[in-house]
């Protein structure tokens, strides 16, 4: 019974880190179950939880529905589409340098920060220019 608790929480792990997609637990759910026939949604979502308290993967506090993680737990940025909802990587470095800017203000014990970026990813930016013309011959 332990074993295969962390048998599922290894693959848990394997599948994040794997991916560049920043998935739901549901869509980690969705691809674990043709092997684990056995899991559920809710196991997943707890391990996803457990590893992210562990440190080991990253929860995003991104305001959607549902919650995103990440198996990359290094200082980056991120991209979000507001169109089709996708999470991308930015190739840009944590400032590490407004967790310092951010204490001359206030008392607060800041230990890190999150950012993100919204707008609409290379793909609705072409799938936009594409409708756009046909929606003018109607
Ligand atoms: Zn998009
Ligand atoms: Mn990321």
């Amino acid at each position: 019974m332990n074993f295969k608790r962390s048998k599922q929480r290894e693959r848990i792990l394997e599948v994040l880190k794997e991916t560049k997609a920043h998935p739901t637990a549901d869509w980690v759910y969705q691809r674990l179950k043709p092997e684990m026939p056995n899991l559920s949604l809710g196991t997943v979502y707890r391990n996803l939880n457990l590893l992210a308290d562990q440190g080991k993967i990253q929860r995003m506090p991104i305001g959607s529905n549902s919650d995103r993680f990440d198996g990359d737990t290094s200082g980056h940025y991120h991209l979000v589409c507001e169109e089709c909802g996708s999470v991308q990587d930015l190739g840009l470095p944590s400032f590490t340098e407004i967790d310092k800017l951010a204490l001359k203000h206030t008392k607060f014990k800041i230990m890190r920060h999150h950012l993100q970026f919204y707008g609409i990813c290379e793909n609705c930016q072409n799938k936009n220019k594409n409708q756009s013309p046909k929606k003018k011959e109607r």
